[in-house]
């Protein structure tokens, strides 16, 4: 069984590569060696090598390989860096930036999830896999970050914001990263926000995507979440 879920990961990533979505060999590396299969329930695990999203539970879905990987591409995240991602959800983007930053003494990543049963699953999930070594698991509202733990190299948002919050800006680093998805309800596109060293902004629009929205102060008030 765990041969099959290697080979069905191989040929994924081979995909992903063919179509220039996974373009660093730290990206591939990652992808070929985290079984997303982990991150998945039990009955989906058949489906995990299928480039699509998955429930998760809560109405929370797990992203689809190829959103993994080019927001992980586009983040630019290196071996040591600190990572704050916003949305935990199973915890296989979190494994898949742990698996990179790892590589380097210092390297860590800060996850916050505000539904706890999810925190939980991600927690266990992670464990399975032997990397919940290097990350810490927050239940909380993200859309404010993590500013106990700031600042960071990259931040990374895994659910859709209504415009850039600006306490995560606030905690990133002189030459630090932000990519996030903004938009409306049903539609986003991947916005990449960078700080250089002198403290200026930076603002790029990318990718149109799809994300459950971040619910919290700096994103969607709960009764909002299902207004277009
Ligand atoms: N990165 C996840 C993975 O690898 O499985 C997928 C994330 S899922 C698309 C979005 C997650 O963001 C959901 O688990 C949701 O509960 C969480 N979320 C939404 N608003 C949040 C907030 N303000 N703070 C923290 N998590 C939030």
């Amino acid at each position: 069984m765990p041969r099959r879920f290697e080979h069905l990961r191989s040929a994924l990533v081979r995909m992903l590569e063919l179509e220039g979505v996974i373009k660093s060999p730290l990206v591939r590396e990652a992808m070929l060696s985290v079984p997303r299969e982990e991150f998945v329930p039990q009955h989906l695990r058949d489906y995990a090598y299928q480039d699509t999203p998955l429930p998760i539970g809560y109405g929370q879905t797990i992203s689809a390989p190829h959103m993994v990987a080019l927001m992980t591409e586009e983040l630019r995240v290196e071996p040591g860096h600190r990572v704050l991602e916003v949305g935990t959800g199973s915890g296989y983007q979190a494994a898949i930036l742990a698996h990179i930053v790892s590589k380097k003494l210092r390297g860590h990543v800060v996850t916050i999830e505000r539904i706890p049963g999810l925190a939980d699953f991600a927690k266990k999930n992670l464990e399975r896999v032997g990397l919940y070594h290097y990350v810490t698991i927050i239940v909380g509202d993200g859309s404010i970050g993590a500013p106990q733990y700031a600042p960071f190299d990259r931040i990374i948002v895994t659910a859709a914001a209504p415009k850039i919050p600006q306490s995560l800006v606030k905690q990133l680093r002189p030459g630090g990263r932000l990519v996030i998805p903004v938009g409306d309800r049903w539609s986003q596109v991947l916005v990449t926000v960078t700080k250089q060293s002198d403290g200026t902004i930076h603002t790029e629009y990318g990718t149109p995507c799809v994300f459950v929205p971040l619910v919290g102060c700096e994103g969607w008030r709960e009764e909002e979440r299902y207004i277009t």
